[in-house]
């Protein structure tokens, strides 16, 4: 049992003062022990709240009970049944509003760390695991996926456990999505996202990297070759912009891009030829985990000062508590209350300043948040000679313009019911962040978890008429 059970056992770190100046990962993972100790606090509440917490339904309270029994293998495996990326999802998961939230150790104290236990094994299996062997059997149905990511991963992976031939189309020359070339590597090394995508290859799925859907092959191809149902996980890559004077002045990045030229292209590596200037002093808009990631590789590229520009308060900021603690330790500035309205330039184009307007909350919004206005006449300038800009993305409109009845909604999101994932057009699923907007790991496998299960029994639906036919 935990020396005090009100509180976690807290996970090893690196120094902040060290790792501001490398890419290695910053949370070093629970030892054996730790995990035992941590698991130890585990209630095993008969109601399960955390499970009901979990998009993906992780049946935590047996993985956490083979933890204390040191069965790890056997914690792997209760895992997997519903989560086939555990390795990223215990690290990038907002456990805190998810399963944890609902951990009944949180009412009296800190939440069950489910998230650290479910890195703890799902690492354990990655260092001691054999290769498993190929047990993949097929039902003769093929299924195309679009998008390596975690929603088209998830959908993937629930398909071949169920004996679908399934072929994932990839635009990038490798899979992940967001967890290859948007999260860091010291958030998230990518040899484990690789070998959580080798997992799913060694259970039946087929990945084909380089291949645009819209430009390489339509959807209508799709079906021409013989997939009976498409899943569309093609996530919000489109990066948006303030609209404010200044941002094509050299200098100015979207999140995407900057972070894209460094996790992809490994800017940071001096092994790579990725053109990217080096930058004194950087301002980041925006408050998420996108801009957390931004601002933590600008300071680890070697800039003085890096700053997070953001027009709400601390309360506010979406990004997860976690991230936003290792920025602060690691020295990101914090201007709140701050609003950008231009980007100043020098006479070769380069950026030179930020201009600013302070704010103040007014009343909360329909969002429930308060609302910002400006403090007329508060204008102020920030030094920078970069700016990045992390206020948001969208989806990519060209699945939808290629194909026929698949219906958008404002925000170009593909419209889906959300019960079953259909879209407007039969045949076609669709989940994550190409329907909801960006939002997180876990909701974009919940999606594909979802869609898997209606892509079945439309399937076997369609196979059953034709035999009654
Ligand atoms: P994506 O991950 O975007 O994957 C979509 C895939 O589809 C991509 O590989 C893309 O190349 C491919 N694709 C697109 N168009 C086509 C096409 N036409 N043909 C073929 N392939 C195509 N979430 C968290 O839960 N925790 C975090 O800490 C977190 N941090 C983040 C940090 C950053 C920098 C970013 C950008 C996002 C972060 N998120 C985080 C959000 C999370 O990563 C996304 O919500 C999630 O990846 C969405 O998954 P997806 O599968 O829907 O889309
Ligand atoms: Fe919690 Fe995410 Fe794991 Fe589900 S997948 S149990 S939400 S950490
Ligand atoms: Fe354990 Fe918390 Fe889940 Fe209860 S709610 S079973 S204490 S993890």
């Amino acid at each position: 049992m935990a020396k005090n059970a009100g509180v976690r056992v807290e996970m090893p770190v690196q120094d902040p003062l060290i790792r501001r100046t490398n890419f290695d990962e910053v949370a070093l993972g629970y030892s054996e022990e730790m995990a035992k100790e941590e698991a130890a606090r585990c209630l095993q509440c008969k109601t399960r709240p955390c499970v009901d917490g979990c998009p993906v339904n992780v049946q935590i309270p047996e993985f956490i009970a083979a933890i204390n029994d040191g069965e790890y293998q056997q914690a792997y495996e209760s895992i997997v049944e519903t989560n086939v990326l555990p390795a990223v999802c215990g690290r990038v998961c907002p456990q805190e509003s998810q399963c944890e939230a609902r951990c009944v150790r949180g009412r009296k104290g800190e939440a069950v760390a489910i998230g650290r236990l479910e890195r703890f094994v799902a690492d354990w299996h990655l260092e001691h695991s054999k290769s498993a062997a190929d047990g993949f059997q097929s039902n003769g149905h093929k299924v195309a996926v679009i998008g390596a990511g975690p929603a088209g991963l998830s959908c993937a992976g629930d398909l071949a456990s169920r004996g679908y031939e399934v072929t994932v189309f990839e635009a990038f020359h490798t899979s992940g999505g967001v967890l290859v070339y948007g999260i860091p590597e010291f958030r998230l090394p990518k040899h484990i996202v690789e070998a959580e995508v080798k997992a799913l290859q060694t259970a039946g799925v087929t990945i084909r990297t380089n291949c645009v859907v819209g430009r390489t092959i339509s959807v209508d191809e799709l079906f021409e070759q013989g997939y009976e149902a498409v899943f569309i996980g093609s996530g919000a890559g489109l990066p948006s912009f303030l609209g404010i004077e200044g941002e094509s002045l050299l200098g100015v990045y979207s999140a995407n891009e900057y972070l894209t030229r460094m996790n992809l292209m490994h800017a940071y590596d001096e092994a790579y030829d990725t053109p990217l200037r080096k930058h004194r002093r950087v301002a980041v808009i925006g408050g998420g985990n996108v801009a957390m990631d931004a601002a933590r590789c600008a300071l680890r590229m070697g800039a003085e000062e890096v700053s997070i520009v953001y027009r709400r308060s601390m309360v506010e900021l979406p990004a997860r508590v976690e991230e936003v603690h290792h920025a602060q330790e690691e020295g990101i500035v914090f201007n709140l209350l701050t609003n950008p309205i231009r980007i100043l330039g020098d006479e070769s184009n380069r950026v030179r300043a930020l201009e600013c307007l302070r704010m103040e909350l007014c009343e909360p919004d329909e969002s429930g948040r308060c609302r910002p206005a400006a403090v007329q006449g508060s204008n102020f300038e920030i030094e920078v000679d970069s700016v990045i800009i992390a206020i948001g993305t969208s989806p990519n409109p060209l699945i939808h313009r290629t194909t026929d009845n698949l219906d958008i909604n404002r925000w170009g999101g593909i419209i889906v019911d959300e019960q079953t994932m259909q879209t407007t057009r039969p045949g076609v699923f669709a989940g994550g962040d190409a329907v909801t907007g960006s939002a997180t790991v876990i909701l974009a496998m919940g999606a594909g978890k979802i869609a898997a299960q209606s892509i079945d029994d439309y399937i076997q639906s369609k196979a059953q008429e034709t035999q009654e036919a």
